[in-house]
């Protein structure tokens, strides 16, 4: 996950944890609906296009 603004990237596997921390600690969501914690910005998914797993 990539966030344009931050120019940060968010390994994947990272996510998970990450979300869960900010869940527990400030009741905070938004990077499991993808979308940057710091800024509110859309998050870009890098792997889904290489992968091309897409569910739907
Ligand atoms: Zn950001």
């Amino acid at each position: 996950m990539y966030c344009p603004k931050c120019k940060k990237t968010i390994e994947k596997e990272r996510v998970e944890e990450i979300d869960k921390k900010l869940r527990e600690r400030f009741r905070i969501d938004s990077l499991s609906r993808g979308i940057c914690p710091v800024c509110g910005c859309q998050l870009i998914d890098l792997s889904g296009k290489k992968e091309g797993l897409s569910a739907d």
